[in-house]
């Protein structure tokens, strides 16, 4: 298949090395001539405008810095620029307003359109195991999937079209609350003498066993192994996960959503990445 990709960074550029090898012929193009130059070396064709990219393209799947992008992206150089029988997936996270906005607009071209976010970071769009949720009709996210098949491990329909990235922003936001108080929790049976390996062994084990716990240990040394163990490098950037909360409050306001820790943890999160936006989320117990 001739999929265009737009958007070749630290996500992108993965996701697109794991289409070449999926036997796909991949039509790229980045604002960046790195990227370009690495997209080229993973098997890419590359090219020096979006309009160029798109052109004889079947799909078209995108992986941008935020809304705003997307949109200019896709308003002035992919519809209108794309054959009318493309489907058009954009992989990035965005809000849920532009997401929906700018389905509208292929839509009112004739065009079949999913925003399909992602779960997982860089190691998993290298390792071609990203989890996709995916908004939008039937029709456009069965005409999607195969080419997310080959970048993830899984592929779930969410809804209609911004419901991938409500999944994805409501999901992120529990995540950044289940962090906080499983740092909150850690730090507090140690400061009451508890040896906070036998915390995480009890806990882990009983009701508050939870991903950001279980699978993704704050503290170094204990639980399972985790960016903790490694100077909270690597992993999902504390900045990453402002932006999501960012996201997640916006919509919670359009929807009038009652969020208090949601708020909250907006709150924490923006203070810590004033000087932290390059460590893992996990180091808000460093906070604590
Ligand atoms: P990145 O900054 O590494 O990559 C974005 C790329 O888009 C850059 O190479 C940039 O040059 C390019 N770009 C910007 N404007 C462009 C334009 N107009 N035309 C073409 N290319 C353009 O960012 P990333 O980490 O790859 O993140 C991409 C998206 O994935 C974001 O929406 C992010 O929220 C989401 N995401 C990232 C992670 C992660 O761990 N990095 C995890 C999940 C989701």
């Amino acid at each position: 298949m001739k999929i265009a990709f737009v958007g070749l960074g630290n996500m992108g550029g993965g996701m697109a090395a794991n289409l070449v090898k999926a036997g796909h012929h991949v039509r790229g193009f980045d604002l960046s001539e790195d990227a370009l130059a690495r997209a080229k070396e993973a098997g890419c064709e590359t090219f020096t405008s979006v309009r160029d990219a798109v052109k004889d393209a079947e799909a078209v799947v995108s992986m941008l810095p935020n809304g705003a992008i997307v949109k200019s992206v896709y308003t002035s150089d992919v519809i209108g620029h794309t054959p009318h029988a493309a489907t058009l997936i954009d992989c990035s996270t965005i809000d849920v307003a532009t997401a929906r906005e700018v389905a509208d607009a292929a839509h009112a071209e004739g065009y079949k359109m999913v925003d399909a976010p992602v779960s997982g970071g860089i190691a998993a769009a290298n390792g071609g195991t990203l989890t996709f949720m995916v908004g939008g009709e039937i029709h456009a996210f069965d005409a999607a999937k195969p080419v997310l098949e080959a970048m993830g491990k899984a592929v779930i329909h969410a809804g209609g079209a911004g419901a991938g990235q409500t999944a994805k922003i409501c999901n992120n936001m529990l995540l950044a609350i289940s962090m906080i108080g499983t740092a909150e929790a850690m730090k507090m049976a140690e400061k009451l003498g508890l040896d906070p390996q036998k915390f995480y062994e009890i806990s882990s084990q009983s009701s508050g066993y939870c991903w950001s716990l279980n699978a993704y240990t704050p503290m170094p040394g204990v639980g399972v192994e985790s960016p903790a163990d490694n100077g909270y490098q690597g992993g999902f950037a504390t900045g990453l996960m402002l932006k999501d909360l960012r996201l997640a409050m916006e919509a919670a306001e359009t929807a009038d959503a009652s969020t208090p820790l949601g708020k909250r943890a907006r709150e924490i999160y923006e203070k810590f990445a004033e000087e932290n936006a390059g460590l893992d989320f996990s180091a808000i117990i460093k906070t604590l």
